[in-house]
């Protein structure tokens, strides 16, 4: 059976923010177009005729938004001749705040997008500015306002862990989040990542991580906030209202297969994993050549792609269910995992439940921890 979801990466950004590790190109605006026929050959390589049907459709970048009106249609249509939608599919768009006039809110419900994610990152001015981002948190009510004209699903991208980020702050843009009455958050604990300018400033003695018990103790009360204003915490990361978990995602940590397009977008079909070139110019190069964009790729073993079940199961607020851990991977989940389990559990990070394993409360601020045992 073919895939029932896709990936499309869309690598534009004005600048490139401080702290970002993502496959992008900044202010180099003039290649919009080779990129939207570079796709479109890329899509081609599909070998159905036929559009395929899909229940989920993401983009994601870089800023999907970014592009100019004309061009953002363009590149939905392009996608849309590829893939039909089923009638109830989730088709979500990542989107910054400034770029989101009612002109781009339009192009984006028109093409069937019924879903957005929001890049809103803080509400304090002090975390904006740190982490070079171009809205303010005066921008973000309104936008939203204007994308609830037509978009009943939406969700805010929060970070904590930013370096000058106290409890309170961190606190005060949960709660001016949930104001807004999103059916969804994501919330991110800010990563260093070599080769980004964070992480050079990091290694000047410029920039400082935040002390590892505040992180810990930002991510509890994010738990905390949002479960009492009745967000379910449904993995690590993502918090949803009741039956608004993000469908997409969801595909990827269940393990099923999908297709994907655009520079460094990763893509699983039958039973192998690969990956594009991540450099923007090389991807357009390729393409331009008529040569695979392909630069990784990799057939899963058996035993490879229980163990990522694992830790892609692992994640999830259900955590890793025995029968259809059995039936996905053909692995018994104890053979695999005994010791794992064990030390797990004893050590209070993992508990049995009726139907398989997941991780407690305490388990969660050390996900990292655990899942590597599993590996
Ligand atoms: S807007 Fe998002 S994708 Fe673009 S540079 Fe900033 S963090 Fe990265």
């Amino acid at each position: 059976m073919l895939p029932r979801s896709a990936y499309i990466h869309v690598p534009f950004c004005r600048h490139r923010c401080g702290y970002c590790d993502f496959t992008l190109i900044a202010g180099r605006d003039d290649l919009i177009g080779d990129y939207l026929q570079a796709l479109r050959r890329e899509m081609e390589t599909i070998a159905s005729p036929a559009p395929l049907e899909l229940e989920t459709l993401f983009f994601g970048g870089g800023t999907p938004t970014h592009p100019p009106s004309d061009q953002l249609r363009t590149l939905l249509q392009i996608v849309r001749s590829r893939f039909t939608l089923t009638s109830d599919a989730e088709f979500s768009v990542e989107a910054n705040p400034l770029d989101l006039t009612d002109e781009k809110i339009d192009v984006l419900a028109d093409a069937g997008v019924n879903r957005i994610s929001l890049g809103v990152q803080s509400f304090a001015s002090q975390t904006l500015t740190l982490l070079e981002r171009d809205h303010t948190s005066g921008d973000i009510g309104a936008v939203v306002k204007r994308l609830r004209r037509r978009f009943d699903n939406m969700s805010l991208d929060l970070i904590f862990g930013v370096p000058g980020q106290s409890l309170d702050s961190w606190r005060d843009s949960l709660r001016q989040a949930i104001a807004l009455e999103p059916e969804h958050i994501s919330t991110y604990g800010l990563t260093w990542e070599s080769g980004t300018a964070f992480g050079t400033r990091l290694d000047r003695g410029e920039l400082a991580a935040i002390d590892e018990e505040l992180e810990r103790e930002q991510y509890a009360l994010a738990m905390n906030e949002l479960a009492a204003a009745g967000f379910e915490h449904y993995e690590i990361s993502n918090f949803a209202k009741p039956g608004f978990s993000c469908r997409h995602n969801e595909t990827y940590w269940a393990g099923h297969e999908y297709w994907a397009f655009g520079p460094g977008a990763a893509r699983y079909l039958g039973g192998r994993r690969e990956t594009n070139i991540r450099s923007v110019l090389g991807w357009l190069a390729r393409i331009e050549r008529g040569e695979s964009p392909v630069a990784e790729a990799e057939e899963l073993e058996p035993e490879h792609r229980a163990r990522e079940l694992l830790f892609l199961g692992l994640r999830r607020g259900d955590g890793i269910d025995r029968s259809e851990f059995q039936r996905l991977s053909g692995f018994n989940l104890d053979e695999l995992a005994k010791q794992a389990i064990s030390v797990n559990v004893d050590r209070g990070w993992l508990e049995n439940t009726t139907s398989g394993i997941r991780l407690t409360r305490e388990g969660q601020f050390v996900a990292d921890r655990v899942i590597a045992d599993f590996l």
